[in-house]
């Protein structure tokens, strides 16, 4: 038997982070373009011409993210990224060892907690 690749393991419930952050935002997607069909049918049907240029089904793409998905979505790839390099459980910033009781909670840990309190003190024009 080989013994189990704990980076195995960090790499699923990545996916699986990355899954939980774009499921709710497709599902929205498709909620909001039925909504939004029936609302044009509703109010512009007898002037067409005042009515807003009909969206064709894409141009709602990347917009919909909020900023914090967005971010999520960035640590979450950088984090994959990470362990492609081997460098995942690495401190970015110090380079120390995160442990695994931080990484179990947020496997997308950057930062040691040490590093990560003093950047989120920092104002964030200053963050690098
Ligand atoms: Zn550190």
């Amino acid at each position: 038997m080989t013994q189990p690749d704990p980076t195995q393991d960090h790499r699923q419930r990545l996916l699986a982070q990355r899954a939980a952050v774009l499921a709710p935002l497709s599902a929205q997607r498709a909620e909001r373009k039925r909504a939004d069909l029936a609302h044009t049918a509703d109010a512009h049907v007898d002037r067409p011409e005042d009515a807003p240029a009909p969206v064709a089904g894409d141009g709602d793409g990347e917009s919909a993210l909020t900023e914090r998905e967005t971010a999520a979505l960035g640590d979450i790839a950088a984090a994959l990224e990470r362990l492609d390099l081997g460098t995942y459980g690495q401190c970015t910033d110090c380079g120390g060892a995160l442990s695994s009781v931080r990484l179990q909670a947020l496997p997308e840990a950057a930062r040691c907690i040490a590093c990560q309190e003093r950047a989120e003190q920092l104002p964030p024009f200053v963050r690098a």
